[in-house]
């Protein structure tokens, strides 16, 4: 059965709609690292909220000194601003299959997505990782980031645990967290990313 007749059998009412994907996790927890393995591998596209908002920046636009001062913080950027980039990214992008990477942040990351583009995602890859092994990934990665010193990583460390882990509780309760042990080196994290993938492809072509 072709991959549009099965959909419609399935009466999951998703057709056209592209298929996304949330990774989630702490700041340091290995997302962007392992976003990139899963695009080689799978075919997906990789959006990084942050990427965008740091080159939302760095063209100049009207927000991005606002962008930049929160990010400085730690603080989230209201939704407004990231849902349409994100939304600009996918259509521009050509494919139909994403990795949103460190987005939804908060519930109201979460609901404004929904509400803009009307896409649930198909599962929430959750990179799970303590704090004092995120804190060494993150002073050591050198990548000149204005929000990687320490006094920065606690601010983002606080609206981790109090915003967006309430994200990952939510979907949790509709039985879409894969949940990753990502205390581990890249490659074995990386075993555990395809254990998740593997089968959900088998799915679709099935
Ligand atoms: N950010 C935001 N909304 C998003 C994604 C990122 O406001 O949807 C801001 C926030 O200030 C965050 C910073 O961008 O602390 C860096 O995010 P990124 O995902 O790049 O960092 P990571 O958590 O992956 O280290
Ligand atoms: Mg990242």
């Amino acid at each position: 059965m072709g991959n549009a007749a099965n959909k419609e059998a399935n009466g999951s009412g998703t057709e056209n709609k592209p298929t996304v994907v949330f990774v989630l996790g702490g700041p340091g927890s290995g997302k962007g690292t392992q976003c990139a393995n899963i695009v080689k591998q799978y075919g997906y596209t990789h959006l990084s909220a942050g990427d965008l908002l740091r080159a939302e920046i760095s063209s100049g636009s009207e927000n991005g000194n606002m962008i930049q001062n929160m990010i400085k913080e730690g603080k989230i950027v209201p939704s407004e601003v990231t849902v349409k980039l994100l939304q600009k990214a996918m259509q521009e992008s050509g494919n139909d299959k994403f990795l949103i990477d460190g987005f939804p942040r908060n519930e109201e990351n979460r609901a404004a997505f929904e509400n803009v583009t009307k896409i649930e995602p198909k599962f929430v890859l959750f990179f799970d990782c303590h704090e004092e092994e995120m804190e060494r990934r993150l002073l050591n990665r050198n990548q000149g980031r204005e929000d990687d010193n320490i006094e920065t990583i606690r601010k983002r460390f606080k609206v981790f645990l109090e915003s967006s882990l309430p994200v990952v509780e939510y979907y949790e309760a509709k039985g879409k967290v894969r949940k990753i042990e990502a205390v581990k080196p890249v490659e074995e994290v990386f075993e555990a990313v395809k254990a998740i993938f593997d089968p959900e492809r088998e799915k679709v072509a099935a």
